[in-house]
């Protein structure tokens, strides 16, 4: 009798460094992959927002596709359905007289209860399990603490790590995966490999990104691996990857590696062989290590919701920190739709709404702008960018918006002065003008503060305030003045 495993793919739609997969094709003799559109990843999430929006579907559908052609290309395929993994893998198991089921774990509430439904109908058909961990750079097994004891704060929990942990090998890409022989022999649906739906068969409406986005995300392990190639070797880029990180506009300022690292189609192991490639073939600097520092962020937000689960959904936060959050639905809105009338804000916003992406300097004062200068309820944000971002990762966002909101890994309780930053990193307010182009005509000074504009300025650009471009929805300076007394 022949063995046979399932890979249930997730978060984890690559073929390199893909230990679920990598095991079944060395453990058993014929391996059947499996990928499922889960109707709760595209309906409504929390406060109303979609849960997933147009940006990141198409990026997971052309993601799906391509771990398809991989897969086919070392003869075996992708099993593709739209259904709730507890229901769809233990019916595709059972038909194809699946001995076990690997998969990698998620540790977020809602990823885990769909674990843990996918494991139990699995032991009800006496089926068995296995999940891997293949999120993180460090492995978790490696860390050199529990990690249900580790460092709160990101620096300390770095150093241990540095210190006392290595990073595994990636694992290569199987080169041949044999497809139970029940694929050819069955007669039921189960035989067929299925079709990849369309955005709108997710109920979502497909939305074209803006030609004036930074860069084109296509989805997928062959786009990931593509950019990581391009970024590091033909472009060049990690030589000063410290210096350029924090630039707003175009495509190679930062790595853009988020999206693909996402939805798993790189592995972040991969990308550190690169860099340390890299490190003896060119050059070995600050920017190189830069790299692998943002990376442990990655994996330091990801082993802190390993730590205080559900606690980051909470808006006392994993700290248990009472503040007075607002709901104000109409300043939620304008914050959203990058109307506030304060330009670095909005067109952060815009950004977003229009490409699915922002750089992480836009994020950290976009966030401060709701959470601090607003006082809206930092959730409300943490879904918004939930539903619009292309690269959303449960742990990163949510714990992003925690630590930013004050209720996070972070002691301090600092604000960003939106006004102060865009001074600094847009300083000739050219990615301002880039996505709020009425004001384009404006010197770069009022671009920044518009509404120090005297009418007869107004009238000389030919920008006239809540006519062309919205008055500020606060006082700014006033509202730090406030935060700071
Ligand atoms: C409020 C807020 C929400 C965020 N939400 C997300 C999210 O949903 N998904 C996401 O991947 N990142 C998130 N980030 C982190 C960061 O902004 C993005 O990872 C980064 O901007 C992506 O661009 P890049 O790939 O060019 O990053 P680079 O600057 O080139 O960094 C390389 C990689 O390191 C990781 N990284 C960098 N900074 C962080 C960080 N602060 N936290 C965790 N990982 C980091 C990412 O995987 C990134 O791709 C958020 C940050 C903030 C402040």
């Amino acid at each position: 009798m022949t063995d046979t495993a399932v890979v249930w793919f997730r978060t984890d739609l690559r073929t390199h460094d893909n230990e679920a997969l990598v095991r079944a094709v060395d453990e058993y003799d014929t391996v059947l992959p499996v990928y499922c559109f889960d109707p709760r990843e595209f309906g409504e999430a929390t406060f109303g927002l979609a849960k997933t929006g147009p940006y990141r579907a198409q990026f997971l559908i052309e993601s799906v596709r391509d771990l398809r052609g991989s897969l086919r290309e070392a003869g075996s395929d992708l099993f593709v359905r739209q259904g709730k993994p507890e229901n769809v893998v233990s019916e595709l198991a059972a038909e194809h007289g699946a001995d076990i089921v690997h998969y990698h774990t998620t540790p977020a509430t809602e990823e885990r209860a769909v674990e843990a439904s996918v494991t139990d109908g699995l032991d009800e058909h006496g089926i068995s399990s296995r999940g891997f961990w293949g999120k993180t750079l460090y492995h978790i097994e490696d860390l050199p603490t529990r990690v249900e004891r580790i460092d709160d704060t990101f620096t300390p929990w770095r150093r241990t790590v540095e210190d006392g942990a290595t990073v595994r090998d990636p694992l290569d890409a199987p080169t041949s995966v044999t497809l139970p022989e029940t694929v050819s022999d069955a007669e039921g649906a189960g035989d067929e490999p299925g079709t990849i739906p369309t955005p709108g068969d997710l109920g979502i409406e497909e939305h074209e990104p803006d030609e004036r986005a930074a860069i084109d995300f296509a989805g997928g392990e062959s786009a990931g691996l593509r950019r990581l190639t391009e970024y590091v070797w033909e472009g060049d880029h990690l030589r000063e990857y410290k210096e350029t990180r924090n630039g707003l506009l175009d495509a190679d300022y930062s790595s853009k590696f988020s999206a693909w690292l996402a939805l798993g189609c790189l592995s972040p192991r991969l990308i550190h062989e690169h860099v340390e490639r890299y490190e003896c073939e060119r050059i070995s600097n600050d920017s190189t290590y830069w790299l692998v520092f943002e990376l442990l962020w990655r994996d330091f937000m990801t082993f802190q919701f390993e730590k205080h689960g559900s606690d980051f959904f909470m808006p006392t936060g994993i700290r248990d920190i009472e503040k007075s959050w607002q709901r104000d639905e109409a300043a939620f809105e304008r914050w959203a739709a990058g109307e506030t009338g304060v330009p670095f804000v909005d067109a952060n916003m815009r950004e977003l709404n229009e490409t699915g992406f922002m750089s992480n300097r836009g994020r950290q004062n976009v966030a401060s702008f709701l959470a601090d200068a607003l006082g809206i309820d930092w959730r409300l944000g943490a879904a918004y960018f939930e539903s619009r971002l292309v690269d959303y990762d449960v742990c990163s966002n949510w714990g992003n918006w925690a630590y930013q909101a004050g209720v996070g890994n972070d002691s301090r309780d600092g604000y960003f002065d939106v006004l102060d930053q865009g001074k600094r990193y847009d300083p000739n307010a050219a990615y301002i003008r880039h996505w709020l182009p009425e004001l384009d005509a404006l010197p770069a000074d009022a671009c920044h503060e518009p509404w120090q504009l005297s009418p007869g300025q107004q009238e000389m650009y030919d920008v006239e305030l809540d006519e062309d471009y919205p008055e500020p929805m606060i006082n700014v300076e006033a509202v730090y003045d406030q935060l700071d007394g």
